[in-house]
């Protein structure tokens, strides 16, 4: 297909194009005259990038006008083009704020939920999702739609009965999670009718391989809202899951978020921390001081990279703003009949459930909701603007959804991940950097996505300003190109019409 289209653009540059030529040979898409941002390279201006087959044909100095060679021109003067971003943190399986029990109850709700999640990311221009904690057949159902981002999962690794684990009922937790890792020193513990011998570290990393997993993720968790007697793996166990992991390539993430877990995520070589450290073993400080400057410089010189996931400490706060479902932007993302849900009693479920910490209830009866997890925001943000001022390796990733929280709404959560990052003083070009190259490159897609470069999918965004300008530009997405086919961005939304 390649040698036909180069010949035939030959036989246009040199001849002009007659009709037959187009009907043989003519590209998909040109996107003319275009801003070109690609990761690693200078913006270029004036470029002409070609798609053919879903692929980046050729980015290229704009040519003498080869008018009608490509069946359809998009003009991209005064426009910028970026590649699609990646979220490399979401759960797919999940409508944010129903559990499996509402989904069944509102069965309406939550398919239409489920039809617009994937256009949602798409709206705010993720084009690739990672699912951290996945199997292959939610990934593949995902995958069959023909509207969506791209997705990869991560096989979740817990040791057994850890967190998450823990949440879910035995024992269908352990169908749940397959992937759960035995311990020795545990091992009178170990749940009836399982094999130890398919949950050592190297049978668990090669399932999660064979089933088509792109990375590994534990997790180093004694629990939160009142529990911290949760099960941990040993260091053996996760130096074990490291070398196992990367053996098979695959990059090994860990649920960490407290000072003492990344400090054990350091001294283990775990590859990225799937949380930013809002834990400090000093509860009452929120200034970064030196022990927790040694973790992030530690992060750093290992070149352990970071996902600071800032949005799931705004998702526990805004389910008690009362203006928060009157946001007018939750109207592109969600269907109007689950924002109304959530203004239910049933929708409320999980609101009330936080209420009954006897914190949360004083604060918000005192219309301070604001304070809620204002001292968590405030570390991670300092230990953020600490790692990325100093070099630290950044993966983009919203967590979305973190728990049954309706303020982690698809794909504007992101956005709203994006503003975090910038009030903790990362650059645009960092953030930039990080829901690209970055994470095409940390999760082994870097031959695929991540830059703008002949070859890789034509995953690509329109923007009408400078993202390394302002994190604004990312509100004027214009087109979605999604393996070549260009999505008008306001087709995407869920009140388009
Ligand atoms: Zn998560």
């Amino acid at each position: 297909m390649r040698v036909v289209f180069i010949a035939a653009l030959a036989a246009c540059v040199f001849q002009g194009c007659t009709s037959d030529d187009r009907a043989t040979g003519a590209a998909d898409l040109l996107l003319a005259n275009v801003v070109v941002i690609s990761p690693g390279g200078v913006p270029s201006p004036r470029m002409d990038v070609i798609v053919e087959n879903g692929r980046i044909l050729s980015v290229e100095k704009s040519a003498p006008r080869r008018s009608g060679f490509a069946r359809k021109t998009i003009d991209g003067s005064g426009k910028f083009l970026i590649p699609g971003l990646i979220d490399g943190h979401t759960h797919l399986n999940e409508v944010p704020g129903m559990n499996f029990e509402h989904e069944r109850s509102y069965p309406d709700i939550s398919s239409a939920a489920r039809s617009q999640i994937p256009r949602s990311y798409l709206y705010h221009g993720f084009t690739t999702v990672v699912d951290l904690n996945s199997t292959p057949g939610v990934i593949e159902q995902w995958n069959s739609l023909a509207v969506r981002p791209q997705a990869y999962f991560c096989g979740a690794s817990p040791v057994f009965d850890g967190y998450p684990m823990s949440w879910m009922p035995k024992p269908a937790r352990y169908d749940i999670m397959p992937y759960f890792l035995f311990d020795e020193s545990r091992s009178a513990e170990f749940p009836e009718g399982f094999d130890p011998s398919r949950h050592t570290p190297t049978a668990v990393v090669d399932r999660i391989r064979a089933d088509g997993g792109i990375c590994v993720k534990t997790h180093y968790e004694r629990g939160f809202g009142g529990r911290g007697d949760l099960p941990v793996p040993t260091a053996a166990l996760v130096k074990a899951l490291v070398g196992a992991a990367h053996a098979k390539k695959l990059p090994l993430l860990m649920h960490a978020n407290s000072e003492s877990a990344q400090s054990f995520g350091v001294d283990t070589g775990i590859d990225a921390f799937a949380h930013g450290m809002w834990t400090w073993n000093d509860r009452l400080l929120t200034e970064i001081h030196t022990d927790i400057e040694e973790i992030v410089n530690q992060t750093i010189v290992r070149d352990i990279a970071l996902q600071p996931t800032i949005q799931v400490l705004y998702g526990e706060q805004d389910i008690h703003n009362p203006d928060y479902l009157d946001d007018p932007r939750l109207k592109r993302v969600l269907p109007g009949g689950l924002i109304d849900w959530y203004r239910t009693d049933d929708g409320q479920w999980w609101r009330r459930r936080m209420l009954q910490v006897p914190i949360v209830s004083q604060l918000v009866e005192q219309g301070l909701w604001q304070e809620l997890d204002a001292p968590p925001i405030a570390r991670v943000s300092a230990v953020l603007e600490h790692f990325a001022s100093n070099g630290g390796r950044l993966l983009f990733g919203s967590d979305t959804p973190s728990d049954p929280t309706f303020a982690n709404p698809p794909g504007l959560n992101g956005r709203m991940e994006m503003d975090r990052w910038i009030a903790a003083s990362v650059t645009p070009e960092q953030l930039f950097l990080a829901a690209t190259v970055n994470n095409a490159n940390f999760f082994g897609l870097g031959d695929e996505i991540g830059t703008i470069e002949a070859g890789k999918r034509a995953d690509l965004l329109l923007l009408g300003e400078n993202p390394l300008d302002s994190v604004s530009a990312y509100d004027t997405i214009e087109q979605v190109i999604l393996r070549g086919v260009v999505l008008h961005r306001s087709s995407l939304a869920a009140d388009a019409d």
